[in-house]
């Protein structure tokens, strides 16, 4: 015995309560200094509690108990247990001592783990399964692994904590609500969202308090914590994004996006807790139930699209001018609608819009000098009325003098007057007449060119199918195209399998060949290169010019790998000049992307495909064709 020790406290009264009784036992160990070994708490407990110090303590010689310790700490994992135990073998109760561990060995033996280690892992892998209103699979998968690194040394304590968390998966229930707090009845149980079981658990005080908090894992919290920071950003970055619409300041997504900065400041600022998650979950429903109703708007738009170009189609006459572009609306909307297709509808449509407006224009000017020279024409016409009546009037008068004329010579002289006007009253009609007849042709010639735009109009509206500049289909004749195409297959579709390929080209650098030659050279080279592919096509094959600078390829009866030798072909077809400008010669290249059509899909698809494998083409060194199987 440490003779140095200080004499023990005075013995607390008999008649105490065990717990007070208890905490007097390690109020006696602290000052003694003496280590809190089950022994040395026994032995003081003892003494508080007057009881004779156990008998059978000395008996046991200091290495057997040392070794009865080691060989309990692996054993027995129940703390309480092992004291039990320890103090029966100290007052010699060995067969109590044994009931004891076999009652243990029952409940706690290698089958009993391993049954509680099976159940465990079949409510981990439903938990897993099933994503919950606070503990998402996300937020599991992450519990899992900070629950696994902070109880690797451990497996006693790793179970418990498994159980735990297993346990406040369980208990996350669809109504946040209801369960953010701790149950009263049972203290050890964690809360049932992600925040209170890391606050109430992994920090909490139960299970950690005998353990020193590992370095390691603890440095992942605070990485995984910065890397939360950083999602949760992220995410409130996306939600707005999503949320906000161009060019609108609605009052109700504003204040939304507002709530939801602060709360994702809040989040980032103090850490999760379980009334932050509630309110982000509230503001995300919020959110969710704004975008929900934009989808639903959305898809009525499109539909609303779709039924009024298919009225408009039945509406306009069929040989009205609006007629062509309704049905190539109708026929683009009907493929689905995909970003590609609204825009190309809006292209077709403010370019043929901006060319009718021009003729319109023209035949309005047209139409009225028509009117002007209709009603020039009704004054002369007017005004020679009135010279002819006051001729007849003059006759008149004169008729009444030559009655009355007594002389030859006033006889005469009325007609040398009347001789004079009616020689006035001819020259008048005359030029009248010669006025009215140049009119005429001009009227004329007014009306042939009225007509002529009104037959323009309507040719610009059939030919609507055709590129102007390239003269070759554009995209409403691929899709025309296409379609009888499509339908070819499928009509073969039980015999042999469809080797229909399709391919996009977009010419390489044209707009620094626009920026150096001029417009016009860049005009020159797309009509000069659809004319060399036309010309280097087998029949069947047909090219179109599905926008700016890109063109289709569509090749029927073609596998993929000859495809792409049409192509290699083309773009050997190019090392020639393509045109000449201002005597030099312009080289043009172009890249491409192939894909065969697969039988049931949209022309779209299949394009958005070659796409992919046309971007593939762009960014590996251009001038080349890339397949997309
Ligand atoms: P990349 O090799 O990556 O395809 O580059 P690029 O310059 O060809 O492609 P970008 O899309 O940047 O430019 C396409 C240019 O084509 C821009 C546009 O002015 C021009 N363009 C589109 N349609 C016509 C047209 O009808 N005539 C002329 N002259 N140019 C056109
Ligand atoms: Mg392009
Ligand atoms: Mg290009």
């Amino acid at each position: 015995m440490d003779e140095r020790r200080p004499s023990p406290p005075r013995a607390a009264s008999a008649t105490l309560p065990p717990a007070q009784v208890a905490k007097a036992a390690l109020h006696r160990l602290a000052l003694s200094k003496q280590e809190p070994t089950p022994e040395n708490y026994a032995a003081a407990y003892a003494a508080e509690s007057g009881a004779a110090p156990p008998a059978a303590a000395e008996a046991l010689p200091e290495r057997v108990q040392a070794l009865m310790n080691k060989l309990m700490a692996i054993g027995v994992a129940d703390a309480q247990s092992r004291l039990d135990i320890n103090k029966l073998l100290r007052e010699s109760r060995w067969d109590e001592a044994l009931r004891r561990l076999e009652k243990l060995q029952q409940s706690e033996g290698p089958g009993a783990q391993a049954e509680a280690m099976a159940a465990l892992m079949e409510r981990m892998v439903r938990g897993l399964e099933r994503g919950g209103r606070q503990w998402t699979v996300a937020r599991k998968k992450d519990g899992l692994q900070r629950v696994l690194a902070s109880n690797r040394s451990d497996p006693q304590r790793l179970l418990a904590r498994l159980q735990q968390l297993v346990r406040s998966w369980d208990s996350d229930v669809a109504d946040a609500s209801i369960d953010t707090q701790f149950d009263a009845g049972d203290e050890e149980e964690p809360g049932g969202t992600p925040s209170q079981f890391f606050t109430d658990s992994e920090f909490g005080t139960d299970l950690d308090a005998a353990a020193p908090a590992p370095a390691a894992p603890a440095a992942n919290n605070s990485a995984a914590l910065q890397a939360w920071g950083a999602i949760g950003g992220s995410l409130q970055g996306t939600v707005e994004h999503a949320l906000r619409l161009p060019e609108s300041d609605d009052a109700m997504i504003g204040e939304l996006l507002g709530q939801l900065q602060a709360a994702q400041l809040e989040l980032s600022i103090h850490g999760a807790d379980a009334s932050r998650a509630e309110a982000m979950e509230a503001l995300c429903v919020r959110a969710r139930r704004l975008l929900d109703h934009r989808h639903h708007v959305f898809g009525a738009l499109g539909g609303l699209c779709r039924e009024l170009s298919a009225s408009l189609v039945e509406l306009a006459e069929d040989d009205s001018w609006a007629h062509g572009q309704c049905e190539a609306m109708n026929n683009t909307l009907e493929l689905g609608l995909s970003a590609r297709g609204v825009r190309s509808v809006a292209e077709m449509l403010s370019g043929t819009r901006e060319r009718q407006r021009a003729l319109r224009e023209e035949r309005g000017r047209a139409r009225d000098s028509l009117k002007s020279l209709i009603h020039k024409m009704l004054a002369e016409l007017g005004e020679l009325g009135e010279h002819t009546d006051r001729f007849q009037h003059s006759v008149g008068r004169y008729a009444d003098v030559i009655e009355k004329a007594d002389s030859l010579e006033s006889l005469a002289g009325v007609v040398r007057e009347m001789v004079e006007e009616s020689r006035s009253v001819q020259s008048l009609v005359q030029q009248t007449q010669a006025r009215l007849s140049a009119e005429h042709d001009k009227a004329s010639s007014l009306s042939k060119r009225v007509n002529e735009l009104e037959s323009e109009l309507k040719r610009l509206s059939d030919e609507v199918q055709t590129d102007q500049l390239t003269q070759i289909a554009n995209r409403r004749g691929l899709i025309a195209a296409f379609g009888i195409e499509q339908a070819k297959l499928e009509r073969q579709s039980d015999q042999e399998p469809s080797q229909l390929a399709l391919a996009l080209l977009d010419i390489d650098n044209f707009k620094k060949l626009n920026d150096s030659l001029g417009h016009a050279a860049g005009d020159m080279a797309l009509k000069s290169l659809a004319e060399r592919v036309s010309a280097s096509l087998r029949p069947g094959d047909m090219v179109a010019r599905y926008g700016g600078e890109e063109f289709v390829l569509m090749l029927p009866n073609t596998p993929l790998d000859e495809a792409q030798q049409v192509l290699t072909r083309l773009q050997r077809a190019l090392s020639m000049a393509l045109f000449m400008h201002e005597g030099k010669d312009v080289f043009v290249t172009f890249s491409a992307g192939v894909t065969p059509y697969r039988p049931g899909e949209t022309l779209e698809a299949a394009l958005d495909r070659a796409d992919v494998a046309l971007y593939e083409a762009k960014h590996t060194g251009k001038n080349k064709a890339c397949v997309a199987p």
